[in-house]
């Protein structure tokens, strides 16, 4: 088995992998960046695949701009840009295992910057799996990346920032959308955090530019309202919305129907974590940005030396601070690789510094504004499905619970919750959730079923070149990794 030797290896080319990609460059690095989409630019940067394609791309004069710069980067002879690759194993923690829908291959660095960006965190809800059911994240990626206009009439629903993203692109592109469900009711927290928020610098203006949209289509946007059912067949005909009151609970005396084609429910980002774990990355609690978070220093290296993790990968942060933390991460694993560092990188780096601060303070304030006493889990019935490539509700777990098997770990061998093709990335939290009391946030130690290879799914015929690492089972090969 061929392995390629390289100073840095970067996963995905999105906003933050691309503008490490960028900066190790400048430096001299030789660098391998692969990324599972065909094209590079991520979630943010996501370009339209040109052949289905109806209309006008919604990325400002700026971001084509600032987007044109990072890619410029990838025509260097000293990157290796693998798009359509999946890294599917990290067996020690410089050496990835990459396959490329023909086979797979290991490419051996001095660092590695994880850049793999995050999903949309999902809590199950009656009717959640119907079709015409959709995330925010997802409804950005159809009209971004297929020119796809989702049927209307549209409800959008949830809580959080990308919520109000997700309705003015549809807005702008011309959907029918009925309505902006939000769960968060405290406009007065914009004037208590003024001091945090001003930092938000462009964030700021792109908001003022979404709730102008939405005033101008005079789309009604409910605040302190969410949605506690969608109901239909074989697609969506309506969904249930009811007032939250002052302790987070649903005032179900009040629900309202609304006619829907579409629902698209936004209820915050969560790190993508298959790469880290496979690592066993030190990880830190954050309710806020989508639960665990990986551990970082401010030269964005996490627990393991060497293993560098960045933007909303490692901690729900927004494209700016993505962009901010893969040029520290850049710069940081070149340092690594024994590279010598210019005058100029220095200076990136002690702008960046400061810059990256001013959007952490940017990111607190707006945590405040969209805080919401909400506990999503709560909307959970006993047909509620919580893993939907296994078809398993919640009622189903139930009955192995009483039987004794409390445990994620337990629950998932009886049941086959998240041995789908999702490999639990969607249902794994909502299990742990569901399986114990107290706070729903926090991953029950030693009680999750451990991240394995393939960290996303790969073709069995990819493997067969490979010539398989030795295992190196732990004791109880249920259970995390030890860490170094
Ligand atoms: C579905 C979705 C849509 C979003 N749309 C928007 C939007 O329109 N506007 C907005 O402001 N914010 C959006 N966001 C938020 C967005 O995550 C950030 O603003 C920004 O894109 C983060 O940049 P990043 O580089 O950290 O991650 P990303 O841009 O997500 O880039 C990560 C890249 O790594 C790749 N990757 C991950 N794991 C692997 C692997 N194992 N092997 C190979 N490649 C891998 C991913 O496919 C992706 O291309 C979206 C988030 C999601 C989840």
């Amino acid at each position: 088995m061929a392995i390629v030797e390289v100073d840095i290896t970067i996963i995905g080319a999105g906003a933050a992998g691309l503008s490490a990609t960028a900066e190790a460059v400048k430096l001299g690095a030789r660098v391998a960046l692969v990324d599972d989409n065909q094209h590079p630019g991520g979630q943010y940067f996501r370009q339209p695949a040109p052949k289905n394609f109806t209309f006008a791309s919604l990325a400002s004069d700026r971001d084509r701009q600032r987007f044109e710069i990072l890619v410029n980067a990838l025509d260097s002879p000293l990157v290796d840009y693998r798009p359509g690759a999946t890294v599917w194993d990290i067996h020690d923690p410089l050496t990835i295992g990459v396959a490329d829908g023909q086979r797979s291959g290991r490419i051996q660095s001095s660092a590695i910057v994880i850049a793999a960006g995050a999903r949309d965190h999902v809590y199950p809800f009656p009717g959640w799996t119907l079709p015409g059911v959709i995330t925010a994240g997802g409804s950005q990626n159809l009209i971004k990346g297929m020119g796809v206009i989702p049927a209307g009439p549209i409800v959008v629903a949830g809580n959080g920032p990308l919520l109000l993203v997700a309705a003015a692109s549809l807005v702008s592109v011309g959907a029918e959308v009925a309505v902006v469900v939000e769960a968060s009711n405290r406009s007065w927290n914009i004037v208590r955090h003024a001091g945090e928020l001003i930092y938000g610098g462009s964030n700021l203006r792109l908001a003022v530019k979404y709730l102008r949209t939405l005033r101008k289509a005079r789309i009604p946007v409910l605040r302190g309202y969410g949605v506690i059912a969608a109901n239909g067949g074989d697609s969506l005909n309506s969904v249930e919305i009811a007032p939250i009151d002052s302790n987070g609970k649903f005032i179900r005396s009040q629900v309202r129907q609304i006619a829907a084609k579409t629902m698209v429910i936004g209820t915050g980002l969560t790190p993508s974590l298959e790469l880290p774990r496979l690592l066993g990355l030190e990880e830190v609690s954050m309710p806020l940005r989508g639960g665990p978070n990986v551990l970082t220093n401010e030269k964005m290296m996490s627990s393991t030396r060497g293993v560098f993790v960045a933007g909303d990968g490692s901690s729900i942060g927004g494209v700016e601070l993505s962009l901010v933390e893969g040029r520290i991460a850049g710069i940081n694993a070149a340092v690594h690789a024994d590279i010598t560092v210019s005058k100029s990188a220095k200076a990136t780096l002690t702008r960046d510094f400061t810059a990256h601060k001013r959007l952490c303070r940017f990111r607190s304030g707006l945590e405040s504004v969209f805080m919401t006493k909400v506990d999503w889990y709560d909307l959970i019935t006993p047909e509620t499905i919580i893993c939907r490539c296994e078809d398993v509700t919640l009622s189903e777990l139930e009955k192995y619970k009483a039987k004794g098997l409390t445990t994620p770990l337990q629950l998932k061998a009886a049941t086959r919750t998240g041995m789908g093709r999702c490999q639990g990335r969607n249902c794994l939290a909502s299990l742990a959730a569901v399986t114990k009391s107290g706070s729903r946030d926090k991953e029950p130690n030693g009680e999750m079923p451990r991240t394995r290879p393939p960290a996303r799914p790969i073709l069995l015929s990819e493997l067969l070149h490979e010539q398989l690492a030795p295992p190196e089972l732990p004791e109880d090969p249920h259970l995390p990794r030890k860490r170094e």
